[in-house]
């Protein structure tokens, strides 16, 4: 193809072209095919190509795709709303729609910030966040994520909100094991809260399970029981970035039913559109709104596209399918049968140090002794040359690791689109093993 000014993420990289996707596979414009491990970004998740969606799609469009949000409603947008917060945990029944995830968590912080400034309450602006963890591209939402490939070049630009160790039981800063620990990593935000002074926080946000800079890195048990306890006893929002966990990933609507806690505010993207279209969401607490609803009456955080009929139609349209397809069940079996497949890889190359997540969200991190856990050099680009080896398999994998963040270990994930069948998690396995033993041949034996 001759050479466009499209900007790609690596510019003079040799992007395959893509021609049609079809369930859990992708097929380039030579005709190679890809089991896509990973829904592109832990996104597609209920595969490719989806008639159901596409005549979803056409009816919308055949009536309106747009209308400005101030000027009208939508019946798409209600029914959107309606089913989410019926979808979601019971206090959870406010939804603003956006396009992107980062705009999700920016949306989530604006609000908190309101929320206290509706109280009366002028002085409650930061939000505190974890190391490692990934809130999204736009500045507000980098100023929250703890990673450091991302905020590197903008980091005079950045809010200085501070962030607490993660629950990376793997690498445990304090070399101890849960639930013996105590969750002390848990316990430093109330250390933060002293030396801030809560009267300066408005909220504290985390994913419930790490994804792009920690490649699912899972908490144990009680953990965040002790995170919202602290929250609650100082006065400070609890928000739940479900951009990647949300939309049953994790095998429940939302990843934190599986913690037993209940968020103030929800953030939800990627599944939630299942990549057929660009929307994403916040969700809002009843008792967040109430001053809002009191006060102002407005959410300072118009978007030009927020609400958009079509993209509303279409997530509709996604919900269906996984109700109807009962989907969201399945997900725990599936990703029993896949953490068992992987931990017996780990046992042939120990070179994969730690197997981990929930659901269909299952991170790979590699080491190069798995005794003493030490990562590979940088220069190895270890994530780096098993995605372009496992690409070449015809498979793909999400980099979530030192090739992404340049603070934990390198690391994959292996996110296949929740409707994926036993026999395709089999194939994804075997191209994975091939993909595996290459790499130790290549660059190990
Ligand atoms: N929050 C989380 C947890 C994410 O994983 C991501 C993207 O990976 C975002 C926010 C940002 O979403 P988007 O890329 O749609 O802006």
């Amino acid at each position: 193809m001759d050479r466009t000014f499209l900007i790609k993420p690596v510019l003079d990289a040799d992007y395959p072209l893509i021609d049609y996707g079809k369930g859990v596979y992708l097929y380039d414009a030579e005709g190679k095919e890809y089991l896509d491990a990973s829904s592109g970004a832990i996104t597609a998740n209920i595969g490719h190509g989806v008639q159901e969606i596409i005549d979803a799609m056409q009816e919308q469009a055949k009536k309106v795709s747009f209308v400005y949000r101030s000027q009208f409603t939508s019946e798409p947008a209600e029914k959107l709303a309606r089913k989410i917060a019926n979808l979601s945990l019971p206090n959870l029944n406010w939804c603003f729609f956006v396009n992107s995830g980062s705009e999700a968590t920016e949306t989530a912080m604006k609000i908190a910030i309101q929320y206290w400034q509706e109280k009366g309450v002028f002085t409650k602006t930061k939000v505190l966040s974890r190391w490692m963890s990934y809130h999204g591209i736009t500045m507000g939402a980098l100023s929250m994520s703890g990673h450091t490939g991302r905020r590197a070049r903008f980091i005079p630009l950045l809010e200085d909100f501070p962030v607490i160790q993660p629950p990376y039981c793997y690498r445990c800063p304090y070399n101890k094991e849960a639930p013996e620990c105590g969750y002390l990593c848990a316990h430093e935000l109330e250390t933060i809260i002293k030396r801030i002074g809560a009267d300066h926080i408005a909220a504290f946000i985390a994913e419930p399970v790490i994804g792009a800079a920690g490649a699912a890195i899972t908490p144990p048990k009680d953990y965040y029981k002790v995170i919202k306890e602290i929250c609650e006893r100082h006065n400070i929002l609890f928000i739940a970035d479900e951009v990647m966990t949300g939309f049953g990933r994790t095998g429940t609507m939302l990843a934190c039913e599986q913690w037993d806690i209940e968020p103030d505010i929800v953030t939800l993207g990627k599944g939630m559109g299942a990549g057929y279209t660009p929307i994403a969401a916040t969700l809002v607490g009843d008792h967040v709104m109430e001053p809002v609803l009191k006060g102002s009456k407005t959410i300072m955080g118009g978007h030009t596209l927020s609400a958009n009929p079509q993209a509303c139609a279409v997530s509709l349209a996604v919900i269906e399918y996984l109700e109807k397809n009962k989907i969201i069940p399945e997900v725990e079996k599936k990703g029993a049968f896949l953490m068992n497949e992987l931990l017996e890889l780990q046992k042939q190359y120990p070179f994969i140090g730690d197997v981990r997540g929930r659901g269909l969200m299952i991170g790979l991190e590699f080491v190069q002794n798995p005794a003493d856990k030490i990562p590979f050099p940088r220069d190895y680009q270890v994530t780096e040359r098993l995605i372009s080896l496992a690409q070449m398999n015809g498979l793909l994998l999400y980099p979530a690791g030192a090739g992404s963040d340049g603070v934990s270990g390198d690391a994959v994930m292996i996110a296949p689109p929740l409707t994926i069948s036993n026999k395709e998690m089999e194939e994804l396995i075997k191209r994975l093993k091939e993909t595996l033993q290459q790499f130790f041949e290549q660059y190990i034996n």
